[in-house]
């Protein structure tokens, strides 16, 4: 058993996926009577609704991100595990790694859900996704080098290939995307790249739907619709990118843009462990489970977050919304259940909407509450403030902090370095 966890006597939880629902279910267990195992394929947690600032290049990696050892280094009966987990044997009660392999009395997974490109190659192999902070630093790279090879480039059509971007999804990430992008066009452009002649750079946000922020107030959409036209975003609604090829992206109507860079913020899909049987997922491949956040007979199995589909909840049909506060929520209900071992005093999981937000560049930003509905200046404050508070540690508040001020004042983030890995360290036999 590689994984060389000690026989304590205690009984075993095995928490895969550090993210907000498996971050809170760990924390929530510190000093509760069990042995808890947290494992990551990254040994951080990351915050991922400021992932779009990092790509855009106004804020470091380091500032979203929190390293798990830190967290729990007081707590004695949490254990961290750098791994990837590959197979579950639910017959068996066991995990597998390319650690090795773990036995549990009981797990909880918390994998969250990555980019869907609906089983398109060529999506998959030439578009810019944002679902890991490794992602947001790609696109960054990406950016900052199609600028920095623009500036030699004679050619206006050769040039435009390199400076255009599609971002293609009009949720949140998309949203917020373009907006980060046209201010940057408009305010880092002329002053970093001032041989670019900038009214060139053209920003398209292409989305399926009619209305941008589906799940959001048709208030919050249209007011993104305004300020995303206010800040020069080339928005084309009711249109489905049908086809990338590199150089071109295809609409279903017929359509080509030239453009090189395509960010694809077109969806999510729960990415599947070996061992987890069909009948056992729902819509967008998220486990299904009950309202106590188990998967129906496997009384030992529990599955949180973006990667469950609660079944039975009259208010949500289809699933709560893939979104933090899901995660946390649940996450708080399991361990509140699991410190009281009986079972028939369990409570079923109730999700309490918090409301939701967008932000749209600086001053402008759409909130949705439950009974109030805003926008602009004090939406963005309110925007600013929610993201702080959600982050994990004082130190990244206040970094976070800091660059906002600077950036609010200055208009130029120093931050726009392209930086790659020249070596990757060798995986372990
Ligand atoms: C760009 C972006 C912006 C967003 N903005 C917002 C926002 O503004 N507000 C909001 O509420 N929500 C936002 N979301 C959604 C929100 O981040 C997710 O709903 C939330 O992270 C779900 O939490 P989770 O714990 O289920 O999964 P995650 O937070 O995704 O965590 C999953 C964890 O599991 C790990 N993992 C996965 N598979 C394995 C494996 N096989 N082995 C080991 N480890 C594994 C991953 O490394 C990760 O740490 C955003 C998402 C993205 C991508």
């Amino acid at each position: 058993m590689a994984f060389n966890i000690p026989e304590t006597g205690q009984e075993r939880i095995v928490i895969v996926g550090a993210g907000f629902a498996g971050l809170k279910l760990a924390r929530s267990l510190v000093r509760s009577s069990y042995q808890v195992v947290l494992i990551d394929r990254n040994n951080y947690h990351q915050f991922q609704p400021l992932f779009y600032q990092v790509a855009m290049a106004g804020l470091e990696p380091s500032s979203i991100s929190f390293p798990l050892r830190k967290i729990f280094q007081r707590a004695s009966n949490v254990l961290i595990r750098y791994a990837e987990i590959e197979k579950i044997d639910l017959e068996h009660k066991k995990i597998y790694a390319d650690l090795g392999y773990l036995n549990y009395d009981k797990l909880v997974l918390c994998t969250g859900a990555t980019t869907n490109f609906f089983g398109n190659k060529a999506f998959e192999e030439l578009t810019l996704p944002m679902k890991s902070i490794s992602e947001a630093l790609g696109l960054r790279n990406a950016i900052l080098t199609d600028y920095e090879r623009a500036l030699s480039i004679r050619d206006f059509d050769e040039r435009q290939e390199l400076i255009d971007i599609v971002v293609v999804g009009g949720g949140a990430t998309g949203v917020e995307v373009a907006g980060a992008l046209a201010e940057m066009k408009k305010y880092i452009l002329p002053k970093d790249y001032r041989e670019l002649p900038y009214g060139e750079v053209d920003i398209y946000l292409i989305h399926a739907g009619s209305q941008l922020l589906p799940g959001m107030s048709d208030k919050a959409s249209t007011n993104s619709l305004r300020y995303l036209k206010e800040l020069g975003v080339q928005v084309i609604l009711n249109k489905r990118v049908q086809s990338f090829d590199g150089d071109f992206v295809y609409t279903n109507d017929g359509d080509k843009i030239r453009c090189g860079k395509v960010i694809w913020a077109a969806g999510i899909i729960c990415p599947v462990l070996e061992g987890v049987i069909d009948t056992q997922l729902g819509r967008g491949k998220r486990i299904k489970v009950d309202r106590y956040l188990r998967v129906p007979e496997q009384q030992d199995v529990f599955v949180l977050g973006d990667a469950a589909i609660v079944e039975g909840d009259p208010k949500y049909p289809d699933g709560h919304p893939q979104v933090a506060q899901t995660a946390i929520q649940m996450a708080k209900n399991l361990a509140s259940n699991l410190k009281q071992k009986n079972p028939e005093h369990w409570r079923v999981f109730t999700y309490r909407d918090l409301g939701s937000m967008a932000t749209i560049g600086r001053n402008r930003a759409v909130v949705d509450l439950p009974n109030f509905k805003f926008k602009g200046f004090f939406a963005w404050i309110v925007w600013l403030l929610v993201h702080l508070y959600s982050l994990l540690g004082v130190r990244n508040k206040v970094i976070v902090f800091l660059n906002w001020i600077w950036n609010y004042f200055t208009y130029d983030q120093s931050l726009r370095l392209i930086i790659r890995a020249s070596k990757e360290p060798k995986k372990p036999k």
